[in-house]
């Protein structure tokens, strides 16, 4: 059985959003875990990270990833920003370390100017600072593709290569796809050649190995915009015959699939979507 699942609100603690999942009846599910638009939040207490553990065990959810801040560039130009983001860093994987959640998933960083060599290099720099700073951690930091807006790194296959290779305990490195930033990057996934194509260069740059999570979300935008706007599953420029082919993946059904799609406080069209992905294993 694949896992699924969407992002899920942790409104009224981290816990609540296990139950919101389980409710939905996901298998997967993604959350922060603080307010995404700040750069820090008072520390999760012990007895609610409990609960969250303890739910999570006794629940059919067997995966869950934590997504970072969108404040964090760790390749930001601004000395004082690359300072705060790193230090976000460490407190997202913290954080995460705590509720015993196993991936901290987070886009590499815009270089603003400096040139995409340049960013790489810092971006592998931050981790590593964050590594040292969070020995014999189990948490994994986990690199997503972009659609490569603005200066945006992370929308090559390269880009991510490149990080890891600087990045010293490379066990702690894993990878996430999201559909819709590839797409918009100028991987097509469309047909089944085109989907071969792109995954087989995925293995060669990447190594299927390192991938621990898809995001499923259609695009607004064409291939190679480099515009990342989200769209339902099959509502898209990517269209239900690329999520049959990534669905229908036997190299990669183990590896968890969670929605990014557009969603009202009642995430019923998290159901539909998902349904719609079920619907397309043959
Ligand atoms: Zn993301
Ligand atoms: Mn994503
Ligand atoms: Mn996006």
């Amino acid at each position: 059985m694949q896992l699924l699942g969407a992002h899920v609100s942790i409104s009224g603690g981290v816990s609540k959003a296990v139950e919101r999942a389980e409710k939905l009846g996901f298998t997967a599910m993604q959350i922060f875990t603080k307010n995404n638009n700040r750069w820090f939040s008072k520390p999760i207490d012990e007895t609610e990270a409990e609960r969250f553990r303890l739910l999570l065990k006794n629940s059919q959810i067997k995966f869950v990833v934590s997504h970072s801040s969108y404040l964090i560039n760790l390749c930001a130009k601004n000395h004082d920003t690359l300072k705060k983001s790193r230090a976000s860093l460490i407190d997202e994987l913290n954080r995460c370390e705590i509720l015993n959640i196993p991936y901290l998933n987070f886009h590499p960083g815009a270089h603003g100017g400096q040139g995409e060599k340049e960013g790489i290099k810092i971006i592998a720099e931050s981790i590593n600072i964050a590594h040292s700073e969070t020995k014999n951690f189990q948490v994994k930091s986990m690199l997503e593709l972009t659609a490569g807006q603005g200066t945006n790194l992370g929308y090559r296959f390269e880009h991510i290569a490149e990080i890891i290779d600087l990045v010293k305990d490379k066990n702690r490195m894993a990878v996430c796809i999201d559909t819709a930033h590839i797409f918009a990057a100028g991987y097509d996934i469309r047909t089944p050649e085109a989907y071969e194509k792109t995954m087989s260069e995925f293995d060669k740059v990447i190594g299927l190995d390192k991938l621990k999570l898809l995001h499923m979300n259609d695009s607004k935008k064409e291939l190679g915009s480099r515009k990342d706007r989200h769209e339902h599953i099959g509502k898209g420029f990517i269209g239900l015959d690329g999520f049959s082919n990534i669905m229908n993946d036997k190299r990669i059904r183990n590896v968890p699939k969670i929605l990014e799609t557009p969603k009202g406080k009642e995430q019923t069209e998290d159901i539909e979507n998902l349904k719609t992905l079920k619907s397309l294993i043959k």
